[in-house]
This record gives C-alpha cells, structure tokens and sequence, in this order.
C-alpha cells in the first residue's frame, strides 16, 4: 500500500469532522476554536495517521500504551508540535512509560494509581496533566470515579501533587449520552476544571452542546476499526 492509498479518506473525513464541530459549537454559541478534536488513532497504523498530520491534526488519543510505545516515538520524532493523550485504561506497571509517552493522561481512575503518577512524574522531573475518568452511568464493567466520589477524589488528586486540568467520561452504549455529558459539566463546574473530554464518533455534537472542550473520535476519522 502506498502513502496515498493508505491515507484514503482521511482528510476528508477530517474535514467533514471538523464542521460539524464548528456546527454544534456555533449552535450552542461558543467558537469553533473552544473545542479540540482529539483524532483517536487506536489500531490505525503510522501510514494512516500521517495523513490526519498532513491534514493538519494535531493532537492524537490512544487507548493502550503498548501500541503508543509502538507507534508514536517515530511520528513524534518527525512531527514534535503533535499533543498525545491516553484515553484507556492505565496499569500502575505501566504508569512508568505513559508519564513518558504522553502529553495528557485522560483516565486517571483511583487513588493507588494517582499515587504512582505523582511519584513517577516526580521521579522523571516530567509534570503531565491528567484527567479524571467519571463512570457517569456507574456501570460496573466501565472505569472510573463514580460521581459521588468524584469531588473527594479531584482534591486528593491535587494534594498528592497532581495537576487535575479536567474530567473524562464514556456514557453507557444504550442510553441517550446528553444528561452524562451534562452530569460531568456539573462536576466539573463546581470544583472549577476547565477540560472536558466527552463525545465520541457517535454522540461529538450533543458533548460539545453541553460544554466538551475535547472530544474524542476515532471511526469518523479513521473509518471502522476491524
Ligand atoms: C475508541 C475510543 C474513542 C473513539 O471512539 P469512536 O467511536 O471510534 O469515535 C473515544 N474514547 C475512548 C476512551 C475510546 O476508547
């Protein structure tokens, strides 16, 4: 496969991505520049994710750090203005590397793992912002903070030496995301974090109606992930 092939639909659909933020974002009467596309780019390989970068990309989501630590050395090398954030999961075994691969850690989850972050940011004199990953819908499958836990949680955050820029949530599959998005903004509203990573290829333009300042899309981008 070819540069070119490889790259098929991408800038396009980049494009088509891009207006209807700018769409939902001038409906709810906020700017097109208040919100930033983070272009998920799990499992889609370097040939593809240099087309959303000659695209004019910027700022990129991965899910695992193993495939980061694959992938993104060599495209950081030659791109050094792209932003990473990791959106998955995170074990404490390799909080180690993600403090080192990434620009935003966006899954914090709990506390023993809040304490390996600082240690290890500490340790490698590296300071990378994080969000706080809220399970909105407490499902007990998903990550995250449960709501009524959340605010306890973002201060203890902060006294262990964090720096919580904002919060992170995945609706339930099922379920209209709008009153999660909305539930999320009040948290973040009212101890006073100004990121709020919500939306998805499906549901972007109702996150940035109530409020996202980052939404993460993959498939729309990238096409299906098989
Ligand atoms: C995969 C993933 C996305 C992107 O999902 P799409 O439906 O492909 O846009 C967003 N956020 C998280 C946490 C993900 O794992």
């Amino acid at each position: 496969m070819d540069e070119k092939d490889a790259g098929a639909g991408v800038a396009e659909r980049l494009a088509e991505v891009r207006g209807a933020i700018g769409a939902a974002a001038g409906r709810a009467g906020r700017g097109p520049a208040a919100v930033t596309l983070v272009a998920v780019s799990k499992t889609v390989p370097a040939e593809r994710i240099e087309a959303a970068i000659a695209a004019g990309q910027r700022v990129f989501g991965e899910n695992r750090v193993q495939e980061a630590r694959a992938k993104w050395p060599a495209l950081r090398e030659r791109h050094p203005e792209l932003e990473l954030h990791l959106i998955g999961p995170l074990q404490t075994n390799k909080a180690a590397d993600a403090v080192k691969l990434f620009d935003v850690i966006e899954s914090l989850d709990r506390e023993k793992l809040a304490r390996v972050l600082a240690a290890e940011m500490e340790k490698q004199g590296r300071r990378v912002p994080v969000l706080v990953q809220v399970n909105t819908g407490k499902e007990p499958q998903k990550a995250g903070v449960l709501p009524e836990a959340a605010d306890a949680f973002i201060a203890e955050a902060g006294r262990l030496g964090l720096e919580v820029k904002g919060l992170m949530c995945i609706p339930p599959l099922e379920e209209d995301p709008s009153p999660h998005f909305a539930r999320l903004a009040a948290i973040a509203r009212r101890n006073g974090l100004e990121i709020l990573s919500m939306g998805m290829s499906g549901d972007f333009e109702a996150a940035v109606a109530q409020g996202a300042t980052h939404v993460r899309v993959g498939t729309a981008i990238f096409g299906s992930r098989s």
